[in-house]
């Protein structure tokens, strides 16, 4: 990059960051990347619905299974059971009978068959009693109807077997065999019309179970559903909140620190205050974060630095000039994450305190991008995103102060100097002597007058008039002592305040400018002059304008003394140098 190009890039106003931003339904959403993310909020919300949804289900469906399997258990409870009952009653009344029946068949004693006789009545009444209220409670299973019929023909045989036995008095084991066997096959067909209720019984309470048993499964999993989903949503909610609050606490930290420094920085009137000001700042943000600010010099062209912090002697970038730093070529914040790295920053590698990572952070000073903050961390853990942003705001707000600062400062400076000759003007110089006085400083005046200034300037123009001038004002600001107070009183006049000296010390000092005012002009770019002096001795009983006056008058002496000399006021048996002999400026004259 050439010089011009830097200086051009260095001087153009820098963005802050780029954002996108693509208009609504143009072409440029090709680039936009999708997205089908959703907000912790929603999310909560749906899982919300999805949990009230199935809570709702499970309260509705389960219920009903329930209500289903009470009903059905209470049919089966109310005609199966009373059914069977009577079954079990009346096969056990059929099978008392019958065995009585044998009894009193066989029997010859008369009360015995008599009372035999009664029992089997008793026993036969009852079990058709049981049998009535079987088919009272009878609930028509599949093939009941047929093994009702064959039973009531089983009865009306057992009936006919019975009277035989009975009638035949003989004890035949044909009729009682054939009894038996008729007993027998009714027992049989009576046990499996029971046998048909009990599997119903069976079946129902197993679907009573299996209901029971599918409700509460369900209920567990919507309830187990739920509690996870609102576990879910109760994680997210609460993320949620910790990552706002973060974002809040964060937020407050960076208000509290910008209005911090903004107050302490309305208090810093140099750029020194502002340096200190930024160390105090990152020292306390964070304490042992090596860091420096690099600024540049009046130049623009090399890098001084102003502070460090962490670090004894700071991070040590070797970095000359801001034409070199990225960051500040680039002029936004770089973060280099490893010293190792292909694209690290070239003054990053090698280091003498091994490798590292670092955030550079570049300050704008009047918009310009002059300086740089510079901080280093472990290599492969650079300072993290909100230490940046410390340093991004810090950086920031010290050199909006700074450029204030030298903004200020040049508007007070050329309100206080003459524009031509940079010296102080008469305004100014009144001032700086009001301060003299104040503090009680004794001071000589000399008052200068350039000698044939009209004719210099008649004869070669104003601006070599103007240099002429400037020329004079460098002379005068080189020769005189520091403490002495130079000012341009007017067109070619000068006042040179030299406070805290004899008169003697303040002659050789006027005197040594007449004098350098000459060597000055030795192959000089302007014409041959000359200077005129009047130096008068400060009075503590006279004030600052009447001892103008008195240097004036000495002035004008010693113009009519031949000029390009010193006049002490007061003085008039001065002896005039003879090699200062009053000159018409001759050389002018026949130039003109
Ligand atoms: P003398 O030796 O007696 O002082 O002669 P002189 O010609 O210097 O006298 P005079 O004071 O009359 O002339 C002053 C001249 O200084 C007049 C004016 O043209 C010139 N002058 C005053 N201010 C400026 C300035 O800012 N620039 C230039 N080029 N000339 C100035
Ligand atoms: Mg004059
Ligand atoms: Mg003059």
């Amino acid at each position: 990059m050439t010089t011009e190009v830097r200086q051009a890039a260095l001087e153009a106003p820098r963005p802050v960051g780029v954002r996108r931003w693509w208009p609504r339904g143009s072409a440029a959403t090709d680039d936009r990347p999708v997205q089908h993310e959703m907000t912790p909020h929603r999310q909560v919300q749906l899982l919300w619905l999805v949990t009230t949804f199935a809570v709702v289900a499970v309260a509705v469906v389960t219920p009903l299974a329930l209500h289903g399997a009470k009903n059905g258990l209470n049919t089966d409870t109310q005609r199966l059971v009373p059914a069977s009952t009577e079954l079990t009653n009346t096969i056990g009344n059929y099978t008392a009978g019958a065995a009585e029946l044998l009894i009193v068949a066989q029997s010859t004693d008369a009360a015995t068959r008599s009372d035999g006789l009664n029992e089997l009545t008793t026993f036969d009444t009852a079990a058709n009693a049981a049998w009535r209220n079987y088919q009272r409670f009878a609930a028509n299973l599949p093939g009941e109807t047929k093994l009702q019929t064959r039973v009531k023909l089983d009865t009306q045989q057992l009936s006919a077997a019975g009277l035989a036995l009975l009638t035949t008095q003989t004890n035949s084991p044909a009729a009682v065999a054939a009894f038996t066997a008729v007993g027998d096959r009714q027992h049989q067909d009576l046990d499996q019309i029971q046998r048909l209720y009990q599997a119903r019984i069976n079946a129902s309470v197993t679907s009573a179970d299996h209901q029971f048993n599918t409700s509460q499964a369900a209920l567990l999993i919507v309830l187990t559903m739920a509690l996870v989903l609102i576990m879910i949503g109760f994680h997210i909610r609460t993320h949620r909140v910790r990552r706002r609050e973060r974002i809040q606490v964060e937020g407050n930290r960076i208000v509290k620190l910008e209005s911090g420094l903004q107050r302490a920085l309305e208090m810093a009137h140099s750029e020194q205050d502002c340096y200190t000001l930024m160390q105090n700042a990152i020292q306390r943000n964070s304490p042992s974060l090596p860091s420096e600010f690099l600024v540049a010099d009046s130049s623009r062209a090399h890098f001084r630095q102003v502070i460090i912090t962490g670090a004894e002697g700071g991070p040590g970038c070797p970095v000359m000039s801001p034409y070199d730093c990225p960051a500040t070529d680039r002029g936004q914040t770089q973060t280099w994450p490893s010293s190792s790295a292909i694209d690290t920053c070239p003054y990053l590698r090698d280091r003498d305190t091994g490798p590292c990572s670092a955030v550079c952070v570049p300050v704008s000073i009047a918009g310009q991008t002059v300086g740089v903050v510079h901080a280093t961390g472990p290599d492969h853990d650079p300072p993290v995103p909100s230490t940046t942003a410390d340093l991004e705001l810090i950086a920031r707000k010290t050199g909006e102060r700074i450029g204030i600062l030298r903004a200020f400062n040049r508007s007070e400076n050329q309100a206080r100097t003459d524009p031509l000759t940079g010296l102080l003007n008469r305004r100014s110089l009144e001032t700086a002597v009001r301060d003299l006085t104040a503090e009680a400083h004794p001071y000589a005046v000399a008052y200068g007058d350039l000698d044939h200034f009209k004719l210099l300037n008649d004869v070669h123009g104003h601006d070599t008039g103007d240099r002429a001038l400037r020329l004079f004002a460098r002379v005068l600001r080189d020769s005189v002592r520091p403490n002495d107070i130079a000012a341009r009183y007017g067109g070619e006049e000068f006042v040179v305040v030299l406070p805290d000296c004899t008169i003697a010390d303040a002659y050789a000092v006027i005197d040594r400018v007449r004098a350098r005012l000459a060597d000055a002009q030795h192959g000089g770019t302007v014409p041959s002059f000359t200077v005129s002096f009047g130096l008068a001795p400060g009075e503590p009983n006279l004030a600052f304008g009447e001892i103008v006056e008195q240097a004036d008058a000495a002035l004008l002496q010693a113009k009519a003394e031949g000029r390009d000399r010193v006049i002490l006021a007061g003085q008039h048996d001065q002896t005039p140098d003879p090699g200062s002999a009053p000159k018409p400026a001759p050389e002018l004259h026949a130039t003109a």
